[in-house]
């Protein structure tokens, strides 16, 4: 049986990679396992009257580089497991954008579409309550995830504000413009993922003006994807899905009619011009570009030998398994990890954080230009470590040469640090 669980995979991940760089057994011992988590049980008066309890983490993986940063998910499925194998891929994810922040990552188990705006909002003060002690600008940075949204993010920072009694813009990002967000961090994870893609596309000689492209996911990665691969490079989108399942155009599919089929029904397959596909059969399409956007473990051992896609552009957390990796590697698939590909968010979330505690905010053009300008040196800094390794004769994956430039530097930080 293959595995599936999320912090069993985030630990496999790293040890094919320490293996490869010949990592220190004391870094690598240290880098195996979270340094904090914090289990909360958060109690809400429901419309009902009466109280719910929801149980929600926090969790620090590694700090040696900066504070923690990692958004927080509100999702019925959610585990510490998926919370602690989120945390560590942050720590990978800041340490690649070379951006001095650790990893971190939050969750609360609940469905937030069966909550009423006013429990939504006693949910996410309560959650701040609970694990105020623990979160500051310069300990752990929290920001939306899954289901969590700018408003959230408002109320967190607002019950924080209360909490310590001053204003403190920086203990959270991905906030609304108006009370300390950042311009263009609403869309800056598939922004990044854009300049990600248009390096990819250069270097396997893709037009990206004939691509077509398929994307899982419909939500805040998902949607934003659509808008900028059509926009930047006139790709066409021949297929979407969300949870409820996927549609399918080979002429393209309009994304203001599919909008408006998520917002009238609730889901992307009530969108007319179209035939409707099941979300295996939406991974398995001759596209050039499949871009999962949704959760994790969706290409794995069962389903990679059938992807026809010659880049996969991973903007979700997770949703490629090792065992798919190696299958992606000799199919010769361009499979662009997720710590590379979603990085904008969190990119612009440091900027947001780091505007926060000047006081001073940038331009839109200012983000975008400084977010091309560090994800292209990640992509750089991947594609020559993966080349330095084929000259040895050693075939690694992009995700293996993603971890050994980001476990080198967090390793360097403990060494400096005395940790080991
Ligand atoms: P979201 O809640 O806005 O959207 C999630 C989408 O996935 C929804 O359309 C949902 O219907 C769909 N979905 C859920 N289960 C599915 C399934 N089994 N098959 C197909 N679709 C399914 O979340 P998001 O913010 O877009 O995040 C999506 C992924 O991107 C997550 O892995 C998240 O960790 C990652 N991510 C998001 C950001 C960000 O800034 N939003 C940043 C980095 C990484």
């Amino acid at each position: 049986m293959e595995e599936l669980n999320p912090f069993k995979i985030a630990q496999e991940q790293l040890d094919e990679a320490a293996s490869m760089m010949g990592l220190d057994p004391q870094a690598h011992k240290i880098l195996r396992e979270p340094m904090q988590i914090v289990t909360v049980n958060i109690l809400v008066k429901m419309d009902s009257g009466k109280t719910e309890v929801f149980t929600g983490f926090r969790v620090i993986y590694n700090n040696a580089r900066g504070p923690g940063k990692g958004g927080i998910r509100f999702h019925p499925q959610e585990t510490l497991d998926t919370v602690k194998a989120l945390s560590a891929w942050m720590t990978w994810k800041c340490a690649l954008a070379d951006i001095p922040m650790g990893g971190a990552k939050g969750g609360v188990i609940c469905d937030p579409k069966k909550l009423s705006e006013g429990e939504l909002e006693r949910l996410s003060r309560g959650y701040i309550r609970a694990v105020g002690r623990f979160i500051g600008p310069g300990i752990d940075v929290p920001a939306p995830d899954v289901y969590t949204t700018p408003q959230i993010m408002a109320w967190m920072m607002d019950e924080y504000d209360k909490i310590v009694g001053k204003h403190e813009p920086a203990v959270i990002t991905g906030k609304p413009l108006e009370i300390g967000g950042s311009q263009g961090r609403f869309n800056s994870t598939a922004m990044g993922a854009m300049y990600v893609l248009r390096e990819a596309a250069k270097k396997i000689g893709l037009d990206l003006k004939k691509a077509r492209v398929a994307i899982q996911g419909f939500g805040n990665a998902g949607m934003f994807a659509f808008d900028l691969v059509t926009k930047m490079f006139n790709s066409k989108v021949i297929a979407v899905s969300d949870s409820n399942g996927g549609i399918y155009s080979e002429d393209g599919i309009d994304l203001d009619g599919l909008k408006t089929a998520k917002i009238n029904a609730g889901r992307v397959d009530a969108y007319k011009k179209g035939s409707r596909i099941t979300n295996e059969q939406l991974l398995n399409l001759d596209v050039d570009i499949l871009i999962p956007a949704a959760l994790e473990n969706q290409i794995n051992g069962n389903n990679a030998g059938d992807i026809k896609a010659k880049i996969v552009l991973e903007l979700a957390n997770g949703p490629v398994t090792p065992e798919a990796d190696k299958i992606l590697l000799k199919k010769g698939v361009l499979d662009l990890p997720d710590f590379l590909t979603n990085s904008g968010g969190v990119i612009v979330s440091y900027f947001e954080w780091v505007q926060n505690n000047y006081g001073y905010y940038w331009p839109e053009n200012e983000v975008y230009s400084k977010l091309d300008k560090t994800i292209t040196q990640s992509f750089t800094d991947i594609m020559r470590v993966q080349s330095e390794y084929a000259s040895k004769g050693k075939d690694i994956t992009p995700r293996n040469a993603a971890y050994i430039v980001a476990v080198e530097r967090v390793a360097k930080a403990m060494k400096s640090r005395g940790w080991y």
